[in-house]
């Protein structure tokens, strides 16, 4: 990829540069270990940017890895999307494709080792009675009164435990530090739980599970990760993460990877939290986790989004250890820059109004050239027909107008764009006086250029009546109309009734049948649209608004 530019290193590529000059590492190892119990979102997108962006400039390589040590919400398809995202980002991971769960044969075998070290004990209290007895940030916890079972013991019952002999909330396995220990972390986590649930990956191999907390630093250790990159609500499990792997750093499968926590992305407008994302699924507020209003990263594809603007909005953001609230407006600008460059114009009428001219040769029809790019000649032109009958739309014409209006106005002239300048000079309306049809004269010495005697300011455009498509186009706005609805525990009441408009019969030029998914067209004058990935499926017309020409919120 292409995109780096001269700034700044950031405080991670300063680790990173340290440790490489230090001779610490030869090579860089990230990893990105989503959990595959929802779909990626665009706060997902920046850590990818960052895990993968960082072997744009440092040798070494980026790890899939899916973090699966909870598999009552986890399902493959998730999985197969979080895969498919990654790689619509533009990034590669290493082969082969990492699970956590390929690790609980090694994690069983370490947690033994911390048993057979005295670093971990089997716990038969309840679970409330473990979350009482951990204290409070002022109240130090209290010792379980099973806390010094003998090694023996321990293994024997963690033994028991992977055997299923005991029910669910019977017993877990937990750390052995300090229960008056400042940092709760600290207090002596569980670190395996009995949950008796089929796993996405492991079948119905195991009964007992490893929590994150002893999973993660463990999984980074066994792959070789050099730098561990987490958000900063992290850093207070960072003491936990050194002391699993100091206390493991005899074992041969274990190497000393560091975690360093960065900012997560909040956006405002938005919410960036798996949780809330499945909310608006499950209670169908959009149409699924790819649903063109979500900030998820398979919803912003459908919406018209380019891999390129995610990666460089992220760049734009850029990481530090301060979380902030980025302006959604960012997002907005990153993929309408992109399209301004690269999008192909095409006309597409939103609200038709029929525009015949009366003088045009009965039966003629022209192939107009048009340019698909004013700025950008590469972009080579197309034709369109023209044959005396066109779409304009119902905005662009009125009865009577000021001079600031540039459109067309009955008696007053104004240029169809890459066409001639037609001049109104009748009106059919229907029984409700409503203006149908707009009668014009055009002139034929006015193909591509305004004759000397006057000038045409206004350039309005049209679609070839006999040879328009008729299309469904989606129009769409904020999902949420508050600021913050992430910090709302009632976010759902602040949903957008606007969100989404969909206009039935708009008149699209005919290329436009060629409009293929995945590219992003302006339909000129009107906004940036593509494909509907799903409505193409199903063999029907139907474009996403992708954004609009102009920033209309922040005025
Ligand atoms: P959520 O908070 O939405 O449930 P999560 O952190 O539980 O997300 P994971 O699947 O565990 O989701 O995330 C995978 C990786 O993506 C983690 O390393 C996590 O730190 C990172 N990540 C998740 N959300 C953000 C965010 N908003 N900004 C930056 N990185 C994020
Ligand atoms: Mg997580």
């Amino acid at each position: 990829m292409s995109e780096t530019n001269a700034r700044p290193l950031n405080f991670i590529e300063q680790i990173i540069e340290k440790d490489l000059a230090n001779g610490l590492h030869e090579k860089v190892v990230t990893r990105f270990p989503p959990e595959p119990n929802g779909f990626l979102h665009i706060g997902h997108a920046k850590s990818i940017c960052l895990n993968f962006g960082l072997l744009e400039q440092y040798t070494g390589y980026c790890n899939l890895r899916f973090d699966d040590t909870n598999p009552a919400a986890e399902e493959q398809r998730y999985i197969d999307s979080i895969k498919e995202d990654v790689s619509w980002l533009g990034y590669e991971w290493e082969e082969p494709i990492h699970y956590a769960s390929d690790y609980f044969g090694l994690l069983y075998e370490l947690a033994g080792e911390l048993i057979k070290k005295g670093l971990a004990y089997v716990d038969s209290q309840t679970p409330d009675i473990i979350r009482e007895s951990r204290g409070s940030f002022e109240v130090p916890g209290q010792n379980s009164p099973y806390r010094e079972r003998s090694v023996e013991e321990n293994l024997a019952l963690f033994e028991q435990m992977r055997a299923g002999e005991f029910d669910e909330g019977e017993c877990v396995l937990r750390a052995k530090i300090d229960m008056a220990a400042p940092n709760m972390n600290m207090r002596d986590p569980v670190i395996y739980r009995i949950r008796k649930v089929h796993h996405h990956q492991t079948g119905d191999q195991w009964c007992i599970y490893p929590m994150y907390d002893f999973t993660h630093p463990l999984s980074d250790a066994i792959e070789g990760i050099t730098h561990s990159l987490c958000t900063l609500e992290f850093e207070d499990h960072r003491p936990f993460y050194d002391w699993v792997v100091d206390a493991l750093q005899d074992h041969p499968a274990i190497a000393r990877p560091r975690q360093y926590e960065f900012a997560r992305l909040e956006m405002n407008y938005t919410v960036t939290s798996k949780r809330k994302l499945k909310q608006l699924v499950d209670e169908a507020v959009v149409e699924g986790w790819d649903d063109p209003r979500m900030p998820t990263i398979s919803g912003m594809r459908r919406r018209g989004y380019t891999a390129h603007s995610i990666r460089h909005f992220c760049k734009m953001i850029g990481v530090t250890k301060s979380n902030s609230v980025t302006d959604v407006g960012m997002l907005e600008h990153a993929i309408r820059d992109d399209l301004n460059q690269n999008a192909p114009r095409r006309m597409c009428v939103v609200h038709p109004l029929k525009l015949t001219i009366i003088n045009y040769p009965e039966g003629q029809t022209e192939q107009l050239e048009a340019s698909n790019h004013p700025q950008d000649d590469t972009m080579g032109t197309r034709q369109i027909a023209f044959s005396g009958s066109v779409y304009i739309d119902r905005d662009d014409f009125r009865l009577e107008a000021n001079k600031k209006y540039k459109r067309l106005v009955l008696g007053k002239e104004v240029r169809l764009r890459n066409s001639y300048v037609v001049k109104a000079v009748d009106v059919v309306k229907d029984a409700n006086d409503e203006v149908i049809e707009v009668l014009c004269e055009y002139d034929d010495q006015t193909l591509g250029k305004n004759p000397e005697d006057r000038k045409v300011k206004g350039v309005i455009h049209w679609v070839d009546a006999a040879s328009a498509v008729d299309c469904e186009l989606r129009q769409y706005d904020r999902l949420f109309t508050h600021e913050s609805p992430g910090s709302l525990d009632d976010f759902l009441a602040h949903i957008n009734p606007q969100s989404l408009t969909i206009v039935e019969g708009a008149k699209a030029e005919a290329s436009l049948l060629q409009a293929k998914v995945g590219m992003g067209y302006q339909f000129e004058r009107e906004g940036y649209y593509c494909i509907d990935s799903k409505a193409a499926e199903e063999g029907q017309l139907v474009f996403n608004q992708t954004i609009g020409l102009r920033d209309t919120w922040s005025s």
